[in-house]
C-alpha cells in the first residue's frame, strides 16, 4: 500500500507549522494533545471541536445590551479617567456612550498609551464583552474585543469557545483552532453515493468548516448535520478497521500450546492464599483455548478486585511450560510497575524469568530486555503500550494478556497480536459488557466471568459528604490515620484552571501537608516518572500515610493497607471511574470508608450517580446504572488511549449511523477486499485521516 496521501501531510504536522504558533505555544499544545510519543499536531486541533460559544452579535444600542453576559454594541468614546495620583492601584476608567446611555469601561494595570491609541476621545468603536450593573452603573471590566467599526466584519456574529489550558488564552485558542480548520483540505468522497444522497450530508471538508465556524448557539450543543456527518465518518472508519480485523483474525490459524502444569503448581505453591473456585473455572477455560489450535479471543470480567491478575499470571506460567512467551499489557505506567513487582517473585519461584517494558525502560536497561525478549531467555514481559511499538520482537510469543481493557481501543489490543503469529489473546475488564456492545464493537469474543470475590473482604461504608464540610472531613481523616489506616485522597485536575474551580492536587497537597506533614504524599500524571514512582513505592511502604492523587491511581493499583478513599469533587466523576476508584480499598482485613465529598447544587445525575455508589458495590448492578445514566459508549470506553483524546459519534444518540456504518463497511470489504477501486482509494484517505492504523497495517500486509 502506499503511504499516507500526501494531501493530508499538513493535518498530520506539528501545531508549530500553523501561522502564530511558536514553540513556547507549541509545548503548551504538546501537553494538551500530544502524548509520550508524538508532538501535538494540526489534525489533534482540528478534531477538537468547540465545547461552547460565545453570541457577539451586537445588540442596536447601549440600552438594549444584556446585563450579566456578554454584550456587544456600538460607542462613542467620550472621556478618559485615569486613576487619581493618589490611588495608584486604581483602574483607568473609559466612558463610552450612544443617545441611549453609558457604559464605564474599567482597565486595572492599565498600559495607558495603548489605551490613549485603541480608544481615543470621539471615537466610534464596537466593544464586545461582559457587560455588568456596578452601583447602578454599566460597567464592563477589560472588554474582550475593541474594534474601529470599519473591521465589524471581522467578529463573528458566534464566536466558538474551545476547551482551555494552562497558559492558553481563550482568543488564541480560537484563533490556532480556526487556523487549524483552514488547513482542512478538500478530500475525495468516501461515503457511499447512494447513502449520501438519502442522508443529505455535506461533504466532509465542509462539515469540518461548519464545525469550527458554528452558524448559531444551537449548533454547538445541537445534534447538527455536520456534526453528524463527521461521526459517521469516524464509525465508517472504526468499523472499516473492524471489518478488516475480522478477515485477518479468520485467516490466521491458531498454535496449540500445551504445557504439564509444572509451573503452575510451583506458582500456585508460593502463593500466600487458595484460588477461588471462579479463578480455577476461568484458568481452565483458558488453558482449554490455549490447547486448541485455534486462536483464543477470550474476556476476562470481574470485578475490582476480585483477583484477575494472578489469572494472568498462571496462564503465562501455562505458556511458558510449552517454551513460549507471554506480554501483560497494563494501560499505565503505574500499574505496568506494580504488575511486574508483584509477580516476579511468584514468576522466580517457578524459575521464570520476567522483565518490565514501558516508555521508560531506555539506553542498556532497555537494550537488554529487548535482547531477552528476541532471544526467549524473558518468558513474562508486562509493560505498557511500549510492548508493541515497532522494534520489540519475540522470539516465539504466544500469549498477549491485556489488563483493564477499557482503556485501550480495540486497535491497540488487536496490534499485540500482530506482534506473534497466531497470539493468544486474552483481555481482562471490570467492566461487565454487554453482549450486543461487545459483539459490535469488538467482534465475537469468549467470556469467562470471575463471579466472587475472595473471601474475608468486608464491606466498604460510603458516604456522600458536601464539600462545605472539608474540615471535619481533615478532622476524620486525621483519626484513621492515627488508628494506622492509610488514605487516599483523590482530586479531579492537576492544577487550578481558570474556568473551573476545580480542587488541585498540588493545592490539596499543600493544604494537607501543613496539616499532617511529611506523612503526606503526592501523585499525579505530570510528575516525572520516577518521582511517580517514589511517591508510590513511599505508600506501599508505609512512608506516607495519605496519599493526594488524580485519577492515576484509578485503575489496578493495590494497596491492602489503604482503608479509606476521599474523592474530592465525586460529582465531577462517571460512576465507572467511581467504582474503579472506590476498588482501591476494601482489600485489606480491616473496615473500610470511602467518602464522596461533593459541591451542590448537585444536578439529577450526578445526584443518581452517588445514590447508587452509596446503596451498592456490586460492579455489575453499577455498571447497568451507568449504561442507563450516560449510554452505552461511553461505558465501553470506546475512546482509544494513546490516540487523540476526541470522539465525534455519541453512541447512545448515534445508533442509528452505527447501523448503517457498519452494513456500509462490510458491503465494502465484501465487493472490494484490498479497497483498491475508485471508492476504496478514498476510504483508505479515511482510515488514514482517523489513524486506524491497524487496518493500514493490515492493508498494507495484502
Ligand atoms: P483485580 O481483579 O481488580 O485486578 P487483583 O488481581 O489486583 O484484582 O487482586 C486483588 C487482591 O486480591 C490482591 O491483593 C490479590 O493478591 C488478592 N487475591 C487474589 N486472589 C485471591 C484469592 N484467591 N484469595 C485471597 N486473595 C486474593
Ligand atoms: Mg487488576
Amino acid at each position: 500500500m502506499r503511504l499516507r496521501p500526501s494531501l493530508l501531510d499538513p493535518l498530520f504536522a506539528p501545531v508549530t507549522t500553523l501561522p502564530g504558533v511558536g514553540p513556547k505555544l507549541g509545548k503548551l499544545l504538546d501537553k494538551l494533545l500530544g502524548d509520550e510519543t508524538r508532538p501535538a499536531r494540526v489534525i489533534d486541533l482540528l478534531f477538537r471541536l468547540p465545547t461552547g460559544a460565545i453570541d457577539r452579535r451586537p445588540s442596536p444600542s447601549i440600552a438594549d445590551a444584556p446585563i450579566g453576559e456578554v454584550a456587544t454594541f456600538n460607542a462613542q468614546v467620550t472621556e478618559h479617567r485615569p486613576a487619581p495620583p493618589t490611588k495608584a492601584k486604581a483602574p483607568y476608567r473609559i466612558i463610552v456612550e450612544d443617545e441611549t446611555g453609558d457604559v464605564t469601561l474599567v482597565f486595572f494595570h492599565a498600559d495607558v498609551r495603548h489605551l490613549l491609541q485603541t480608544l481615543p476621545i470621539g471615537a466610534y468603536r464596537l466593544i464586545s464583552g461582559k457587560l455588568e450593573l456596578w452601583d447602578g452603573m454599566r460597567q464592563m471590566v477589560h472588554p474582550d474585543r475593541i474594534l474601529d467599526p470599519k473591521f465589524a466584519a471581522t467578529l463573528p456574529a458566534i464566536e466558538p469557545v474551545y476547551g482551555l489550558t494552562e497558559g492558553i488564552g481563550a482568543r488564541v485558542m480560537t484563533r490556532i483552532a480556526a487556523s487549524a480548520a483552514e488547513k482542512c483540505p478538500d478530500l475525495a468522497e468516501w461515503q457511499d453515493p447512494g447513502f449520501l444522497a438519502k442522508s443529505g450530508f455535506p461533504p466532509f471538508f465542509e462539515a469540518m468548516q461548519a464545525l469550527h465556524h458554528p452558524p448559531d448557539l444551537k449548533a454547538i450543543e445541537g445534534d447538527t448535520i455536520a456534526r453528524r456527518r463527521v461521526a459517521y465518518d469516524e464509525l465508517l472508519a472504526s468499523q472499516i478497521a473492524l471489518a478488516l480485523v475480522r478477515r485477518q483474525q479468520k485467516k490466521l490459524a491458531g498454535r496449540a500450546t500445551a504445557g504439564d502444569g509444572v509451573l503452575r503448581r510451583r506458582i500456585e505453591g508460593a502463593l500466600p492464599f487458595t484460588l477461588t473456585d471462579g479463578q480455577r473455572q476461568a484458568l481452565s477455560d483458558i488453558h482449554d483455548d490455549m490447547e486448541k489450535p485455534e486462536r483464543m479471543l477470550r474476556l476476562l470480567q470481574g470485578d475490582v478486585g476480585s483477583g484477575k491478575t494472578v489469572v494472568a499470571l498462571m496462564a503465562m506460567a501455562a505458556a511458558a511450560e510449552a517454551g513460549r512467551q507471554s506480554v501483560l499489557m497494563a494501560p499505565t505506567e503505574i500499574l505496568a510497575r506494580q504488575h511486574a513487582e508483584r509477580l516476579a517473585p511468584l514468576a522466580e519461584a517457578a524459575g521464570l524469568k520476567l522483565a518490565l517494558l514501558t516508555g521508560r525502560e531506555k539506553g542498556p536497561g532497555r537494550a537488554r530486555v529487548l535482547e531477552g525478549l528476541a532471544n526467549g531467555e524473558i518468558a513474562i514481559a508486562v509493560g505498557t503500550h511500549a510492548l508493541f511499538q515497532e522494534g520489540v520482537a519475540f522470539r516465539d510469543l504466544a500469549l498477549a494478556i491485556v489488563d483493564e481493557q477499557h482503556r485501550f481501543g480495540v486497535h491497540q489490543r488487536l496490534l499485540l497480536g500482530s506482534k506473534g503469529e497466531a497470539v493468544d489473546i486474552l483481555v481482562m475488564t471490570a467492566t461487565p459488557i454487554p453482549r450486543t456492545l461487545s459483539l459490535t464493537w469488538f467482534g465475537d469474543m469468549d467470556i469467562s466471568v470471575l463471579a466472587e470475590k475472595p473471601a474475608g473482604r468486608k464491606p466498604i461504608a460510603t458516604k456522600a459528604i458536601s464539600l462545605d464540610r472539608y474540615d471535619e472531613v481533615v478532622g476524620a481523616v486525621g483519626r484513621a490515620v492515627e488508628a494506622g489506616a492509610q488514605v487516599y485522597w483523590v482530586c479531579p485536575l492537576v492544577q487550578e484552571s481558570d474556568t473551573l474551580d476545580v480542587a488541585a492536587a498540588q493545592e490539596r497537597f499543600d493544604a494537607l501537608h501543613e496539616f499532617f506533614g511529611d506523612r503526606v504524599g503526592l501523585l499525579h500524571g505530570q510528575m516525572p516518572g520516577r518521582d511517580k514512582d517514589a511517591a508510590m513505592s513511599a505508600f506501599v511502604a508505609g512512608q506516607t500515610r495519605i496519599l493526594i492523587s488524580t485519577t492515576v491511581i484509578e485503575v489496578g493499583v493495590d494497596v491492602p493497607n489503604a482503608s479509606v478513599m476521599v474523592i474530592e469533587h465525586a460529582e465531577r466523576f462517571g460512576l465507572a471511574q467511581l467504582h474503579q476508584l472506590r476498588g482501591r480499598i476494601g482489600r485489606g482485613s480491616a473496615a473500610s470508608t470511602c467518602l464522596l465529598l461533593y459541591k451542590g447544587p448537585l444536578g439529577p445525575v450526578a445526584e443518581a450517580r452517588l445514590t447508587i455508589m452509596r446503596e451498592t458495590e456490586d460492579g455489575f448492578r453499577i455498571a447497568e446504572e451507568d449504561l442507563r445514566l450516560r449510554g452505552e459508549g461511553e461505558v465501553l470506553g470506546t475512546k482509544q488511549s494513546g490516540s487523540p483524546d476526541w470522539q465525534i459519534a455519541r453512541p447512545e444518540t448515534d445508533g442509528d449511523l452505527l447501523a448503517a456504518a457498519r452494513d456500509d463497511a462490510r458491503l465494502l470489504i465484501e465487493r472490494d477486499p484490498h479497497l483498491e477501486g475508485p471508492r476504496g482509494e478514498a476510504v483508505r484517505t479515511l482510515l488514514y485521516l482517523f489513524e486506524r492504523d491497524v487496518a493500514i497495517r493490515l492493508l498494507r500486509a495484502g
